[in-house]
């Protein structure tokens, strides 16, 4: 293991997994420093990307960006790890009554490069019960995220570029004269925070907004493989063809903890009794934290005291989607001094101090 890095990486959930992959794909030599003792809400989630979200359809924030380059992202990152993680897949969404079938039919028009409203039905109803009919929504799937993560923990290792420990902020120096950072026996140009929930404890980063959110998910088997993502309340998302799937998920800011309960399973059968005609019996239940923020959108940058700091942080229940896209654009903030979409720099937090 070298000591000297261009970047120190701390986390390997999504946020440090596509941002190490990022700079490493860039020539930059990067260690990722993370913890198999502290949760990853990203072993929790249901890996789930969807350009249009909600009750009301509303088209996800910056989805224009966004989707094309999580398109090219992921394959391209499959191709590198020699894995299949990746699984664009439609999501049907039933009505829930004919008013709602006018409804969002008409607003179909607005949005017809991310929805699809003359379904086949038919097709769909071997599996939902869809009384009203439904649309489809495009360019969207799930990613395997526990698959992605352990190969590319894998992929650092054979670079030796992962230590599988506690970060400890106390031995943290900052280098004068804009030198970077140490951290006990490595130096580095930067070291970038990437530590889900638990950055709302990171020293340096304290007085950013973040406001976390309890999800919990099921894990369930069917008779046999459900073909497409089924969403209406909660979303049932197939797993790699097999005969399950996850039912995600529910919400919660209190209690923060990540203990599944029972209140949660039974919201999430319910609801899945509901959209599913099938019968399917439940096999585990997970709960996690997910990065959320106030202002709901991500946190990049650099600290303005301390710019050797930064963090990449605030996905909310989003990551998938985000991460890729604000990877590059962290990349190109710091190596090229391209502005950082002004919705997630954090300078704004500090201006305000
Ligand atoms: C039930 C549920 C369902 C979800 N479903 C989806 C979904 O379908 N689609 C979607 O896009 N998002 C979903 N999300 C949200 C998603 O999980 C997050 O957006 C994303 O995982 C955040 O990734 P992250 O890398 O920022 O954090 P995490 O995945 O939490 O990773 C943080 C990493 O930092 C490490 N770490 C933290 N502190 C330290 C330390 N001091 N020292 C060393 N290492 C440290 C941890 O070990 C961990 O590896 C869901 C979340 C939940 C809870």
């Amino acid at each position: 293991m070298k000591d000297t890095y261009d970047f120190l990486i701390v986390g390997q959930g999504i946020a440090g997994t596509v941002l190490s992959y990022t700079l490493l794909r860039k020539g930059k030599s990067v260690l990722v420093i993370s913890s198999p003792h502290h949760s990853a809400a990203t072993r929790v989630a249901a890996g789930l990307f969807n350009p249009v979200t909600g009750k009301q359809l509303k088209k996800t924030w910056l989805a224009q960006e966004l989707f094309p380059f999580l398109h090219r992202f992921y394959p391209e990152m499959e191709k590198t790890l020699g894995i299949r993680f990746f699984y664009p897949t439609v999501i049907y969404r039933p009505y829930r009554s004919v008013q709602e079938q006018n409804d969002w039919m008409a607003r179909s028009s607005e949005l017809k490069e991310w929805l699809r409203t003359d379904t086949d039905d038919a097709h769909y109803r071997r599996f939902t019960p869809a009384p009203y009919g439904g649309l489809e929504t495009l360019h969207a799937g799930y990613i395997d995220t526990n698959l992605l993560l352990d190969r590319y923990a894998a992929y650092l290792h054979q670079r030796k570029a992962l230590r599988e420990e506690v970060f400890d902020y106390d031995r943290v120096e900052i280098l004068p004269d804009k030198k970077g950072v140490r951290y006990g026996a490595y130096r580095a140009r930067y070291l970038i925070f990437c530590e889900g929930a638990h950055g709302r404890f990171n020293p340096f980063f304290k007085d950013l907004p973040f406001n976390c959110v309890k999800g919990e998910i099921l894990d369930i088997e069917l008779p046999e493989a459900l073909p497409f993502i089924v969403n209406q309340g909660v979303s049932v998302i197939p797993f790699r063809g097999e005969a399950r799937a996850k039912v995600a998920a529910t919400y919660q800011w209190k209690p923060l903890d990540e203990v599944p309960t029972q209140q949660a399973r039974q919201e999430l059968i319910e609801k899945t009794r509901d959209l599913l005609s099938i019968p399917f019996q439940v096999k585990g239940q997970k709960a996690g934290i997910r990065p959320a923020t106030r202002p709901r959108r991500p946190f990049v940058g650099l600290h303005p005291q301390y710019p050797a700091l930064g963090i990449f942080n605030g996905m909310g229940s989003k990551g998938i989607s985000l991460t890729p896209f604000f990877a590059q654009q962290f990349y190109e903030y710091i190596e090229n001094r391209k502005p950082l979409h002004e919705e997630v720099d954090i300078a704004k937090y500090f201006k305000k101090q």
